[in-house]
């Protein structure tokens, strides 16, 4: 994790796996006071398109600089927010800074841009978040179709009426959904052909290690394969270095994102990433 750390911009404070609850409680007060400041900021990281090169859009990723404990990282305060209710806050002005952000892009020349959002199962289960989602597109002027929302599997296991519903209605409105981390969550596939799901992202465990480990090349594979067959855009995550890129393009992945582009940048040096990164039509 150190070496990981390392080659992002950000050094995370170290969550020590002892965290009591007094501690949780002064993360949890602290979070809620970084709200609507400057602590808080969105990082963008690029996910590129396997067969041309280009950049086809960004995940949106959280960054929390505490004043005292540096940078904390999201996989350490996304779920203090979730215990302490203040993920809908927190998701609310995740999105539409995301829905603004992109809409920016999208007027600066770089109008096929989609941005894709991260969205937490309890943000996800309550009941204005339809809404929510209507007023960022709304705010911002973002077409619907340029926003992903991405979801764990484990979400889409649990109470499928509701979210059949609310699956349908973001996808007959053009927003995209995508499976997070896919092939980490204990799962009966069978939620891919009953949801309106566009895209799986394949987890950074297994892509990181394919061109050492031939289990987890065969496992990348297989859910490459398998996402053809159900028409499923395919995004691997934690592409780290060309020869892992060079098996995915062979398996026929669409998409990808990682340190072998870029980790998630600043708004503003992700938009200097677009300017250097995308081709000029002369
Ligand atoms: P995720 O959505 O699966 O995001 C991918 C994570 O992998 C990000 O970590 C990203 O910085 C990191 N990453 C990207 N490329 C590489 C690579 O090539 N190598 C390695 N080693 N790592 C790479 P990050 O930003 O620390 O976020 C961790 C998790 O926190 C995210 O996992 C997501 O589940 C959650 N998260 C982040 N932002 C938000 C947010 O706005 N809302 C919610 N609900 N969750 C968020
Ligand atoms: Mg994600
Ligand atoms: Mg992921
Ligand atoms: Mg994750």
């Amino acid at each position: 994790q150190a070496k990981d750390a390392g080659r992002n911009t950000f050094r995370f404070f170290d969550p020590s796996m002892n965290e009591s609850v007094a501690e949780h409680l002064h993360l949890a007060a602290a979070l809620r006071s970084a709200l609507g400041t400057p602590q808080l900021e969105l990082h963008y990281q690029p996910q590129i398109e396997l067969a041309s090169g280009r950049i086809i859009g960004a995940e949106a990723l959280v960054r929390w600089r505490h004043p005292e404990l540096g940078p904390i990282s999201p996989a350490h305060f996304i779920p203090v927010a979730e215990r302490s209710g203040l993920i809908h806050d927190l998701g609310a002005w995740v999105l539409h800074q995301a829905c603004r952000d992109a809409q920016h892009w999208r007027t600066q020349g770089f109008a096929d841009l989609s941005v894709a959002v991260n969205v937490s199962a309890l943000q996800f289960r309550r009941d204005d978040f339809e809404r929510e989602i209507t007023q960022a597109l709304a705010t911002s002027g973002l077409p619907a179709s340029a926003l992903e929302v991405e979801l764990t599997e484990s979400l889409l296991m649990a109470d499928a009426a509701y979210i059949t519903n609310t699956l349908q209605n973001l996808a007959s409105r053009g927003v995209r959904i995508a499976i997070d981390d896919f092939g980490t969550g204990y799962s009966n596939l069978g939620y891919l052909r009953r949801f309106a799901v566009h895209r799986l992202k394949i987890d950074q465990s297994f892509v990181r290690r394919m061109t050492s480990d031939p289990q987890d090349e065969g496992l990348v594979r297989a859910i490459i394969e398998m996402g053809r067959c159900l028409n499923l855009q395919l995004v691997a995550e934690g592409v780290e270095d060309a020869p892992t890129l060079t098996r995915l393009r062979q398996f026929g992945c669409d998409a990808g994102q990682g340190f072998h582009w870029s980790p998630a940048l600043p708004a503003p040096a992700f938009l200097d990433y677009l300017r250097t990164h995308t081709p000029s039509v002369a």
